[in-house]
């Protein structure tokens, strides 16, 4: 059965574009061009994702979406304008799964919907326990436990964070402004150096600790975790 997506866009072309793109992928669409209308369709239950523009005219998508988490917990993807940071911080923190800034690629969008589609199809019974690994490490995402050699290793969020991302990157350089986009993301205040200096709590931790080469430099570019030998 094709999965229902609420559209919520004023933009009446840009909606019409998105729509037939969706249908294209074989979703099921509906429109609304107003806060008021929108938040009344998204709380009819009849579909499996909302996608929400945040400026509407009637009522904000901000609004929309806190109206709507009072009674539904339905993906809501947010369209937020471009470089609007705290639209994205309050629509999240109101309860929006993801956003997506516009203009997009409509590329882009698809793979939020298709991410948003996954992790609702997730059961808890079905899920296995995903293990990262590199060497004598292990990282393990949903209980975020890391042991190297069998031995538990403490870290904070942030270095939790980015070993994770590294690991899911295994092989491939991660360049500093990937990082501070993944790991720190759009509330990232601060000094550049950070990525660095997190970096080395990690060596510290890790391959200090347990006489390891995991991380490597790569001079002006980033860092590399990678499979060494010995
Ligand atoms: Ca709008």
């Amino acid at each position: 059965m094709a999965e229902r997506i609420l559209l919520v866009e004023d933009e009446e072309k840009l909606a019409r574009m998105v729509e037939l793109e969706l249908q294209y992928e074989g979703y099921q669409v509906d429109k609304a061009f107003d806060g008021p209308s929108g938040l009344e369709k998204a709380l009819s239950g009849k579909f499996q994702l909302v996608l929400l523009d945040v400026m509407l005219p009637g009522m904000s998508g901000m609004e929309v979406l806190r109206r709507l988490r009072k009674e539904s917990q339905v993906p809501v993807i947010m369209l937020t304008a471009r470089d609007a940071v705290m639209d994205k911080v309050s629509g999240l923190d109101l309860g929006a799964n993801d956003y997506i800034t516009k203009p997009f690629a409509i590329e882009e969008l698809l793979a939020r919907i298709r991410a948003a589609f996954r992790v609702t199809a997730r059961s808890p019974e079905t899920e296995e326990t995903e293990t990262l690994r590199v060497g004598p490490l292990t990282l393990e995402p949903d209980s975020r436990q890391v042991t190297v050699k069998g031995e538990r290793v403490e870290l904070t969020r942030k270095e939790f964070d980015l070993l994770e991302y590294l690991l899911r990157n295994k092989g491939k350089v991660v360049t500093r402004d990937a990082l501070l986009d993944h790991v720190w993301g759009f509330d990232f205040v601060g000094e550049t150096n950070a990525v660095d200096v997190y970096i080395r709590f990690l060596r510290t931790k890790l391959d200090e600790k347990f006489d390891l080469k995991l991380i490597r430099t790569v001079r002006g570019v980033g860092y590399v975790i990678e499979e060494t030998e010995g």
